[in-house]
């Protein structure tokens, strides 16, 4: 029941396409719109098998760090209309050399959310105490195991009693401040490797402070680890059951699990995978190209993940990028030749998103 209401709700949203609308008048409010990720280097100290920095593509999209003045231009440009900067995207943060100094000068724009992803190998201090003053919302470690084995066959590189360690560490500087923030979030990849763990991580989450959890479905990058054998669409039932596991025990320990919805088993296709045309009967607009930013470290920057950088904010204003002639034609045809647009050109969401999983087309929370 509660399911059908929400379909119901999402469907009216997005018939009446009240997300676009809401973002139009929040920008011309002047009102903070943008979701920001930014990845400040191109680099990782680890070579996950299920990440997309271990397939072979990766070594060449090297690029240099990203240098602090740059980092400022962007800042005064984008910062003061954005909602949501997370300061990490594919890659490690914690590989920039001073990204102590990054947390610094984003903390000055009072963020409503300032956040970065990390495996947390590399967290020391100088990483907490910038964290702590600059009213960092949230650090999310990337952990995908319970064990010592687990972890470390998903984290090729990993330590696992160094990464439990350094988020120990966090927990008790926060604790010492009397600070609430930053609040600890874990990332993990569910893979057949690791799904008999679930119930086991939201107890290690839990003890270590632990806020939320989001349980994400492995994603075919093309990565080192065999997508066919690791994914869990090929075993439906066995997810559906560490679901319902997962979700009990996550309200008992009053810990927020974030999972995919269970696979539909009267499906031959395994989960029910958004296709374009379920999009378009849907009436699904996306908002990416209104809503979202990526940068890369040089400057370059897209909408999504699926198109290739579009700007350069080295060289020109985040004004004049939403106005190039691509970015334009992006946003005519998404809104008004949906069938000629990326959504049914290039775009991957439907291979990797569930219906259930509206985050990237829905304007909502940091995901
Ligand atoms: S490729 Fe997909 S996510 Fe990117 S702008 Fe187009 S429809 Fe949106």
């Amino acid at each position: 029941m509660k399911l059908t209401c929400y379909y119901k709700l999402y469907h009216f949203i997005e018939r009446h396409r009240l997300k676009y609308r809401a973002l139009q008048v929040a920008r011309l409010l002047g009102l903070r719109y943008l979701v920001v990720r930014m990845d400040t280097n191109f680099l990782c100290n680890l070579r996950c098998p299920s990440c997309q920095f271990s397939a072979d593509r990766i070594s060449s999209m090297r690029q240099p760090a990203m240098s602090l003045d740059l980092f400022n231009k962007i800042a005064q440009d984008v910062f003061p209309r954005t909602r949501i900067l997370i300061l990490s995207c594919g890659a490690e943060p914690l590989m920039t050399r001073n990204f102590d100094e990054f947390l610094d000068r984003a903390g000055a724009y009072n963020l409503p959310f300032l956040g970065f992803v990390t495996n947390g190998m590399l967290l020391n201090e100088k990483h907490v105490e910038a964290s702590i003053r600059n009213r960092v919302s949230e650090v999310i470690f990337s952990l995908d195991g319970a064990t010592k084995e687990t972890y470390e066959k998903h984290k090729a590189g990993g330590n696992f009693e160094q990464v439990l360690s350094n988020i120990k560490m966090l927990r008790s500087y926060r604790a010492k401040a009397k600070a609430k923030h930053p609040a600890i979030r874990f990332n993990y990849v569910l893979t057949r490797s690791n799904i008999t763990e679930v119930c086991d991580f939201l107890k290690l989450a839990k003890s270590l402070g632990g806020s939320t959890v989001r349980f994400r479905h492995l994603t075919d990058w093309g990565a080192a680890m065999d997508f066919s054998k690791e994914t869990l669409s090929a075993s439906p039932e066995l997810y559906n059951r560490y679901h319902d596991e997962a979700r009990q025990l996550a309200t008992e320990l009053g810990i927020e699990a974030l999972l995919p919805a269970p696979f539909d088993l009267s499906s031959h296709e395994g989960e029910k995978q958004v296709s374009g045309n379920d999009k378009k009967s849907a009436g699904h607009i996306c908002i990416q190209p209104w809503a979202f930013l990526y940068v890369e470290p040089q400057g370059l920057c897209r909408p999504c993940f699926f198109v290739p950088p579009q700007g350069d904010l080295s060289k020109m204003t985040f004004s004049e990028y939403q106005s190039l002639p691509e970015m334009k034609e992006r946003k005519q045809r998404l809104l008004h030749d949906v069938e000629n647009s990326c959504l049914f050109k290039v775009c991957r969401m439907k291979i990797t998103s569930s219906v259930n999983d509206d985050s990237n087309f829905l304007l909502s929370d940091a995901d």
